[in-house]
């Protein structure tokens, strides 16, 4: 046997570039595996969650290691291709393998001293085996959000990591994370009928053996008569127990269990089914599709990445789900990201449908039991194993064991690119690395491809497949431009809604069909201004004037969330004179009930989705009919399927291509091409209102024409001539203070040892568009890299000198981020 390893190199979710050296103590041993978590301390007092990445004998030149205090895991709960895509990830977007340990693990398996417990208040205590558990959490219920250091202290135990884990493992308590809107999934209790007495003769068996119970009879023929599909024979059926204790004892409950006669489970409310038993097999493709597949299958011999570009509605989700029947029949594991939370359910019930049970969801707003859960059930073993994990970004972290694909749909979407913290990966582009890790393939789906993604189509480095027709001859949109100029010119405009659009929704609603009118900012004006003096409200702390939520009567940042009461008069003049700029999403709401009174309006933007389920919810009565008109942001635009829209209000197309951002124009183009997406389903060919003061716009002609190659080259002629990607790779360099004067001193000293070694390729320092963000005044410097340059290289060396420049004095308390590949 082995000898156990007598050090550790431990990962820490510290931004240091570095692997910290522990001592394996005789008792843990052979238990010290790499892949592994373990409880160190850092510093004087504070206990962490590590990652074991190596074990060795070569005493580290350092003094006094200390020991490793615990072993968390009985197998390695990180395989090493998930090491080695996080050292992969750490190099590439310049940061510390310990944030990116940080970003991969749900917060559930990486507790830290000063992680805050709460309960779960829906959790019954007498599930816990253990007394000292119990206790516990008893402890936690009693003094919600200590820390764990705190707990430690008031119950007198050093240390309580590994009790609290095997908390959060009984869903008992979870982790406070301040950034994150944590609402837990809520549970509702459920009966069904048990498997063993599901066919017809037992059933009656069970009922005449009931004769002396009659109450209990009345219950089982109650659930039996709730289970009854509609040919009329009993299957498994959950229902809720609230609907059943309203007319039955709780003794009868528990005797029917008891005889195992039902069976009591919980199940989390959300429209998502849980609970498919019967699948079905994928729709059948069409010629264009099949044709596609052949594509796609020819194409994967190769190359690794496989571009699928097919128009909204061409069926490109059909497609995916046959790729993902046959990675399953190889027993592959497929990873599905999608851009967004919001698009998940549809989603998700497209895809169990097909593959049931076999399907994993992982996103931020699970709780942090159900995010381990799957991840758990990622690795697992190979029956209990998911095949396919629905996600978003985060879940190309996930312990994978033999992936064969990856779609990228919506591969366009900017929220796969995470802004902050580190790491500020892309998990569109991380997912190919992650791919080659395991010799599996990528396919990004889109019909609005990014430009860097179409320029590596035409130059084939992927694979390109298309399709050009929606599926079934629906035709695309007919797509209509009206001049917002010129019927202001008429005094025709009526509130923001030019004639044609107003005439266009009363003939759909009149029709019984449905319309999504698209204005991509939220709240009711931008901003507001008194009229006398020119005065706006502004942020505190941000350099942003506030937008007024007429809603809730007060104006809000939306970079900080500062919310001030709407002033009466002028802070500077006192006149009374204070008028509304612009418009948003609350606007276009209130106006349309004005006009149309009696019309079911309802909206979608990040004001009405905050809580965990009215993204569904306000999708689902969309879907069934409950709403004739659908406002909305952005959130509109990402794949969502509605029979029933027929016509689709672009407001505002000007404000979108304002936007000095590199991307504006490649931007609004998808936004446009995406909204549009959502008009004319099945029967008949849709109809979309762009209303803009300039007509005469390129991009608006593009849209209307459905022209993405036009489009392309336009903005590719573009990028040549002022060096942008794809020509360039660019690293931002963003770097904050509270105070502007240093911040200035120490950006132009970081670009002066910039240029010494990459010349021209630096641009700035210079303040973004927003220049302050929380009381941190920003300043941004540019580095574009040629492609035909070593980026690695370029990377190695702005970290050195990043490193270098940042330990003089003139940098003290000023944070240096960098972001590579910004979006
Ligand atoms: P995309 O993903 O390209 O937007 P979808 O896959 O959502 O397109 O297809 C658009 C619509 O056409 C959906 O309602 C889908 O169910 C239907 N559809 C696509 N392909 C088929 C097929 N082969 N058989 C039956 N219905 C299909
Ligand atoms: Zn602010």
């Amino acid at each position: 046997m082995d000898s156990p390893a007598l050090f550790a190199e431990v990962i820490l979710p510290f931004p240091i570039n570095q692997v910290f050296s522990y001592a394996i103590p005789e008792n843990l041993g052979l238990s010290v595996q790499p892949g592994k978590r373990v409880i160190v301390q850092f510093g004087a007092r504070k206990l962490y969650t590590g990652l074991v990445r190596r074990t060795h004998s070569l005493s580290p030149e350092i003094k006094e290691l200390k020991d490793i205090l615990e072993v968390l895991d009985e197998a390695a709960l990180v395989n090493e291709l998930q090491m080695k895509f996080w050292e992969w990830m750490a190099g590439y977007y310049m940061c510390a393998t310990g944030e990116v340990f940080k970003a991969a693990l749900p917060a559930g398996l990486k507790l830290e001293s000063e992680s805050r417990i709460l309960p779960n208040d829906d959790f019954n205590a007498s599930e816990i085996k253990k007394e000292q558990l119990e206790a516990l959490f008893y402890t936690i219920q009693n003094n919600p959000g200590l820390s764990i250091q705190e707990l430690s202290k008031l119950s007198g135990k050093a240390s309580l990591l590994s009790d609290i884990r095997k908390l959060i493992d009984y869903d008992a308590v979870f982790v406070e994370e301040k950034l994150r809107e944590t609402l837990r999934i809520k549970k509702e209790k459920i009966i069904s009928l048990a498997n063993n007495i599901l066919r017809e003769e037992d059933l009656q068996n069970s009922l005449n053996k009931l004769a002396t119970a009659p109450k209990q009879q009345q219950l089982l023929t109650e659930i039996i008569s709730r289970s009854l599909d509609p040919e009329g024979n009993p299957r498994k059926t959950n229902i809720p127990l609230a609907e059943i204790t309203a007319n039955h004892s709780h003794a009868s409950i528990k005797a029917l269990a008891d005889k195992e006669l039902i069976e009591k489970s919980e199940r989390s409310i959300s429209s998502i089914d849980e609970n498919v038993t019967e699948t079905v097999m994928p729709a059948e493709l069409n010629p264009a599709q099949v044709a596609a597949m052949d594509l796609i299958h020819s194409g994967f011999q190769e190359k690794d990445v496989i571009l699928l570009h097919g128009v909204t509605s061409s069926g490109k989700t059909e497609i995916y789900i046959h790729l993902i029947q046959e990675m399953i029949l190889q027993n592959k594991q497929v990873l599905y990201l999608l851009p967004e939370i919001a698009l998940t359910s549809q989603i998700v019930n497209r895809l169990r449908r097909v593959f049931g049970d076999q399907v994993g969801i992982y996103h931020s707003r699970f709780s942090d039991g159900e995010r381990v859960e799957v991840y758990r059930r990622t690795a697992g073993n190979a029956e209990n194993r998911y095949k396919i994990i629905l996600g978003v970004r985060s879940a190309i972290f996930l312990p994978f064991t033999n992936l064969g694909l990856i779609i990228v749909d919506e591969e366009h979407e900017n929220t796969y690119k995470q802004f902050d913290p580190a790491p500020r990966y892309n998990a569109r582009d991380s997912s190919m690395v992650l791919a080659a890790l395991h010799g599996a393939k990528v396919l990004l789906g889109t019909a609005t491809p990014c430009i860097e993604t179409y320029a590596n189509a035409l130059s084939g480095k992927y694979g390109h497949v298309s399709l050009t027709q929606r599926y079934n001859k629906v035709l695309m949109p007919d797509i209509r431009i009206s001049d917002i100029r010129d019927a202001r010119k008429k005094k025709a405009m009526k509130s923001v809604f030019t004639p044609s659009l107003i005439d266009a929704i009363y003939e759909t609603v009149a029709a019984g069909k449905q319309v999504i009118l698209f204005q991509n900012r939220r709240g009711f004006s931008s901003y507001v201004m008194d009229e006398t003096c020119g005065w706006i409200p502004k942020c505190k702390i941000c350099d942003v004037s506030l937008t007024y939520h007429k809603f809730r009567n007060t104006l809000e940042c939306h970079y900080c969330g500062y919310t001030r009461k709407v002033p009466q008069s002028c802070e500077e003049c006192g006149s009374t004179r204070i008028t509304n700029k612009g418009f948003g999403t609350e606007l276009v709401e209130d106006d349309i009930a004005l006009l149309f009174p009696g019309i079911r309006v309802a909206r979608l933007d990040l004001d009405t989705s905050r809580t965990r389920n009215s993204y569904e919810t306000i999708l689902e009565s969309f879907g069934k009919g409950e709403v004739d008109i659908l406002v909305g942001t952005q959130m509109l635009s990402k794949g969502l399927d509605f029979e029933n829209v027929a016509l689709v209000g672009i407001l505002d197309a000007d404000q979108m291509l304002n936007f000095p951002d590199f991307r504006a124009f490649e931007r609004s183009y998808q936004l446009m091409a995406q909204v549009s997406g959502r008009a004319g389903r099945k029967d008949k060919q849709g109809k979309v209102i762009i209303q803009t003061t300039d007509p005469g716009l390129a991009l608006i002609h593009y849209v209307k024409a459905n022209d993405y190659e036009s489009m392309f080259r336009d903005q590719i002629a573009e990028r040549q001539i002022f060096n942008y990607p794809p020509f360039v790779r660019m690293i931002r360099i963003t770097l904050k203070h509270k105070e502007f004067a240093p911040l200035q001193i120490a950006a132009n000293a970081l670009a002066d040892e910039m240029r010494i070694v990459f010349g021209k390729r630096v641009l700035g320092p210079q303040q973004p568009l927003v220049g302050r963000i929380s009381n941190y005044y920003l300043l941004n410097i540019l580095l574009k890299v040629e492609k035909k340059s070593s980026f690695e290289k370029a990377r190695k060396l702005l970290s050195d000198i990043i490193r270098k420049t940042s330990n003089s004095d003139i940098f003290n308390s000023v944070r240096v981020l960098a972001d590579v590949d910004p979006y």
